[in-house]
């Protein structure tokens, strides 16, 4: 199974993404967890020159195009060999992000970057966990952490609310795939519902 988490910034992702691979290996299974930006040596070189330095050096086209490549490396050389390895792979972000982050909070960007993603990677996860979270929560959590790398200086508010709609409008786009999780309960609640829902989906 191929799983993408995906959520505005501080809604805990990481530690999901940890937490669902502990739980898909105790269910006897061989899961790979991997994440983007990065993934793989090139992706993750294309992660620092997007992550570091003066956030303004890129276009929004730039920045798109510069994920994808990252993304295009992280399939080829880490995604579909899990995969065609027999393993699950739990991604902590895919194309969603770029859909969301450079597509729907900066400018009307969303058609280029689904005709992007169309020719370049084509492919979506089987199924995608969304951390659903007050923006106010994450940032009163300390989960959005202020962390050196990070290429916002600063969490505005409003520019996560932003996002934050943007991953709901998706949910609504593709409810096949998509599943919304309420992620402002305590992390071990939420780590049981995502694994429900994979759980059901293991055994469709
Ligand atoms: O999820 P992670 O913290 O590793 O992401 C690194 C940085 O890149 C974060 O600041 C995140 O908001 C940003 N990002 C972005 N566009 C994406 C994915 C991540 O601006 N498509």
């Amino acid at each position: 199974l191929f799983i993408s988490l995906e959520g505005i910034d501080g809604s805990g992702k990481s530690t999901q993404t940890q937490a669902l691979v502990e739980w898909l290996r105790a269910q006897g299974r061989d899961p790979l967890r991997t994440r983007e930006p990065g993934g793989s040596d090139g992706a993750e070189e294309i992660r620092r020159l997007l992550v570091e330095g003066n956030p303004d050096r890129w276009s929004a086209e730039t920045e798109i195009l510069l994920f994808t490549a990252a993304r295009r490396d992280h399939l080829e050389r880490t995604i579909r060999p899990a995969l065609a390895a027999g393993r699950d792979v739990v991604t902590d972000r895919f194309a969603d992000s770029t859909r969301v982050y450079q597509g729907a909070t900066r400018g009307e960007l969303r058609g280029l970057v689904d005709r992007i993603h169309a020719e370049a990677i084509g492919v979506e996860p089987d199924l995608t966990l969304i951390l659903d979270m007050d923006p106010e929560l994450a940032l009163s959590r300390g989960l959005a952490r202020d962390s050196g790398e990070d290429r916002f200086e600063d969490f505005g508010l409003a520019f996560q609310q932003k996002l934050r709609a943007g991953f709901q409008a998706l949910a609504e786009e593709a409810p096949g795939r998509c599943h919304l999780v309420d992620a402002s309960a305590e992390p071990d609640s939420v780590a049981r519902a995502l694994a429900q829902i994979v759980a059901s989906h293991l055994t469709q």
